[in-house]
């Protein structure tokens, strides 16, 4: 099989599963910022999650609002800050992403992104060295939508204009993302982590994967170009 595209998941794929101990922390120091309790934040933050990552709220400072409607505008800047600081030290590539994305890319391969995110997520991603190597993103927030939904997937695969059946799809099976993935004739591939640090630990796509597996992002480096190889063997 010839792959000419591979489709990513941000979290506990290009970077670490989203952190749920340094979460809370954050959580509790901008909670203490808007002067609620740390369990009033943590808990609109939680229980607005489907509507953060499709789009409810259009920045942090909404939904911080929402929990501490009696903050002043610098307790609400100081609290947005916090939390924006908190997931711009989560985004930090994993070891061997940024070797793996350039190796892809120097393979021929054209690359999407595709994430279940909150507000403060696409602004932050521009920022980090892995931005530059995806021609498409399609962040749930923006696009009011959500894995394992078709259209989030759709819109990867318009944009990168590849048949399914030509991309891989790479993640680690949150929101039942690979079969999700797979049900648009995209090519899965689950990458194992360390799910204890943590907020969705049990995973169906997980505990019940038989597809393709590495254990980490280079890995997929040999899965995407082995037909490459084969055909160099064949013409050699
Ligand atoms: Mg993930």
């Amino acid at each position: 099989m010839a792959y000419r595209g591979a489709v990513f998941d941000l979290f506990g794929t290009l970077v670490p599963p989203f952190p749920a101990r340094e979460h809370e922390a954050a959580a509790a120091e901008a909670a203490a910022m808007l002067g609620v309790p740390a369990a009033t934040l943590s808990g609109v933050i939680h229980a607005k999650y489907l509507d953060r990552i499709t789009g409810g709220y259009r920045e942090v400072g909404d939904y911080v609002t929402e929990a501490a409607p009696g903050a002043t505008p610098d307790q609400v800047a100081a609290a947005v800050a916090r939390m924006t600081e908190f997931l711009r030290a989560a985004l930090v590539p994993v070891p061997g992403a940024i070797e793996t994305l350039t190796a892809l890319r120097a393979a021929g391969l054209r690359l999407a992104l595709v994430t279940n995110c909150g507000p403060d997520a696409p602004g932050l991603w521009t920022q980090t060295p892995m931005a530059e190597f995806f021609e498409v993103t399609a962040f749930s927030c923006e696009l009011g939508t959500a894995k394992p939904a078709p259209a989030i997937y759709q819109h990867a695969i318009d944009g990168l204009d590849l048949p399914p059946a030509e991309l891989l799809y790479v993640g680690d099976g949150s929101d039942h993302e690979l079969t999700g993935a797979a049900a648009l004739g995209l090519t899965p591939v689950l990458v194992t982590v360390d799910l204890s640090n943590t907020f969705d630990t049990e995973r169906a796509d997980v505990a019940t994967w038989t597809g393709l597996r590495v254990d980490g992002l280079p890995g997929v480096v040999p899965i995407a170009t082995a037909s490459q190889g084969v055909l160099d063997l064949a013409v050699s």
